[in-house]
């Protein structure tokens, strides 16, 4: 398992991407929390999927959740649900949270790659710097 370690952190570091997989971005609106800001999110999710690509299509659902902030998992393709009713800087964080898991998980098939170990660390500081990048460098327009 070590073994592999540096040929997945390259992987995760050169961000290879070799389709052009599908962002979907969803809003349950039944319980949208005041404080959600849709446009602000699609950017983070656009910047995350441009500059921290996924080799599948990627579904980011935000919604009412109980019990958690954010949860991903597989089903065909990457499904993100994240908890809507919290500030929107605690969206964004559990949104680069889900999607470094997703990275992970997208670097490697092994489930050793789980959880939040020095991989998926890597993966959630790139995926914060893309994001903060994107809402900084557009924050006058
Ligand atoms: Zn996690």
């Amino acid at each position: 398992m070590r073994a592999l370690l540096p040929a997945v952190l390259a992987a995760l570091l050169m961000g290879g991407c070799v389709s052009t997989p599908a962002l979907t971005v969803a809003q349950e609106t039944a319980e949208a929390p005041a404080g959600f800001e849709p446009a602000l999110f699609q950017r983070a999710c656009e910047a995350l999927m441009e500059h921290c690509p996924l080799n599948a299509p990627v579904r980011v659902q935000v919604q009412p959740l109980e019990g958690y902030y954010g949860r991903t998992h597989w089903a065909g393709q990457y499904e993100i649900a994240i908890e809507g009713r919290q500030p929107m800087q605690g969206v964004l964080d559990t949104l680069i949270h889900e999607w470094a898991h997703a990275m992970v998980w997208d670097a490697s098939e092994d489930p050793v790659y789980g959880g939040h170990g020095p991989l998926w660390g890597v993966a959630y500081a790139r995926a914060y710097r893309v994001v903060m990048a994107e809402l900084t460098a557009s924050a006058g327009d």
